[in-house]
């Protein structure tokens, strides 16, 4: 009877945080497109791969201040050339370079007919006024930029999911794009609970701690590319946690943090339930257990009910909230880079939980950065890394090596 009762709670297991990951991005969909003016657009997330409608460049052009020539007539030097016309930027060829002749020509200006190469003017010696004199053998096709060479009319130039930062920008601005297709950026509501919160600006009565978790998650989702819409306090009873959650709903997603474990106060998982659906409370990790995740509502807004300690909610929204927010911004890389390093002290962990521990990661070694109690948010502020060890085991060894998640770097592949 009682194997088959802990067997039964073996087949209802706590997920691993692998298959926690995969069910939240499972439910996350992109939010919807809208067209942006391109001035506006940097920081935001495309919506649809960007095609080609010409080449860039059009036409071919000058790469460089000089004289337009046949490439067979200054393969050696000196040579002189009748110069019989000049081109600038934004001008056009008025007639075509023969055999002998030369037309001066500056940087961004089309190349006449006949004329393959441009000699620099620093290579060249006027002489009189309508000819010149090339000092240095050219070999053809020297300083002509390609039409062309650098989009193809017809390729895709940015794919969907890409974040526009300047140099994006530029290149649509280069193509004719006035407008370009983005993604909404995700709305997230930030709720903490707790009776013994206070928020900033206000005394600190006895037993009562300053709301960090308000100010360090809004944080982590303005990191995020997301909007915060921070919500305040919700107190430990269910009605005022519901009234808070009806209001959280309107939100993209909902984040909580606290009042998620099994506490006398603890009411987030039994409200949720009663508002839509909990998808699941809990997963074998370290710091972070138990973390909630389900829909709220009509709208079926996803929640993330991540638990109250500051260590832990920061590091749960690190490794599950912060990749579905990047998912519902449209972007397609959600995981920050991996490398292995090699461990300078032993760590001690629970058996059966994956843990993460926050690390100083340089020159291919990491660090712990001290006492990693889920209280000690300031191991959480000296860490660039978390140091991730996988389910089975009890201990890292010093001199091993071990995966770190490099947290201060963009996402990767
Ligand atoms: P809970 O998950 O509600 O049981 O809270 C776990 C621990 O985290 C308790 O020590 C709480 O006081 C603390 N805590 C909960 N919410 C916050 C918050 N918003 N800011 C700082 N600490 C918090
Ligand atoms: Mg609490």
């Amino acid at each position: 009877m009682s194997t088959s009762r802990s067997a039964e709670r073996v087949a209802t297991h706590v997920l691993t945080v692998d298959e926690a990951l995969a069910r939240i991005l499972a439910r996350i969909a992109p939010l919807p497109a809208f067209s942006c003016a391109l001035d506006d657009a940097v920081g935001a997330v495309l919506a649809s791969d960007v095609t080609a409608l010409r080449d860039v460049p059009q036409f071919r052009n000058s790469a460089m201040d000089g004289y337009a020539v046949r490439g067979a007539d200054v393969a050696t030097s000196p040579v002189r050339l009748r110069v019989t016309d000049s081109i600038a930027a934004g001008g056009s060829p008025q007639r075509a370079v023969a055999r002998g002749e030369a037309i001066r020509i500056m940087t961004g200006a089309p190349l006449p007919d006949g004329s393959d190469t441009v000699v620099r003017v620093e290579d060249t010696r006027q002489v009189g006024n309508d000819e010149v004199e090339i000092t240095v053998g050219t070999a053809t096709g020297t300083s002509v930029r390609a039409a062309g060479e650098d989009v193809t009319a017809g390729s895709t130039v940015l794919a969907a999911g890409r974040r526009l930062r300047a140099a994006e920008i530029g290149v649509l601005a280069a193509l004719g794009h006035a407008t370009v297709n983005i993604i909404r950026r995700p709305r997230v509501a930030v709720l903490s609970t707790g009776d013994e919160l206070v928020p900033l600006g206000s005394d600190l009565g006895p037993g009562m701690i300053h709301d960090a978790n308000r100010y360090s998650l809004t944080a982590a989702v303005r990191a995020a590319g997301a909007e915060p819409l921070a919500q305040g306090i919700a107190r430990d009873t269910a009605d005022d946690l519901r009234a808070a959650l009806v209001r959280a709903a309107l939100a993209d997603a909902v984040v909580t943090s606290g009042g998620v474990s099994v506490g006398d106060h603890d009411h987030v998982k039994p409200v949720v339930e009663s508002m839509g659906t909990m998808d699941f409370w809990s997963i074998a990790i370290r710091p972070g257990r138990p973390l909630a995740f389900g829909e709220l509502g009509e709208r079926h807004t996803p929640l993330f009910g991540l638990p109250g300690n500051p260590v832990s909610a920061l590091l749960t929204f690190e490794l599950f909230v912060r990749p579905a927010l990047l998912r519902m911004a449209g972007r397609t890389w959600l995981h920050r880079p991996r490398a292995q390093a090699r461990l300078v002290e032993d760590i001690e962990k629970p058996a059966g939980l994956r843990f993460f521990a926050r690390g100083v990661h340089a020159a291919g070694q990491v660090r712990t950065t001290g006492p990693q109690g889920s209280g000690i948010l300031s191991s959480m502020a000296r860490a660039n890394c978390l140091i991730d060890l996988p389910e089975a085991g009890t201990r890292a060894l010093a001199g091993t090596d071990v995966t770190v998640i490099l947290t201060d770097l963009p996402e990767d592949h």
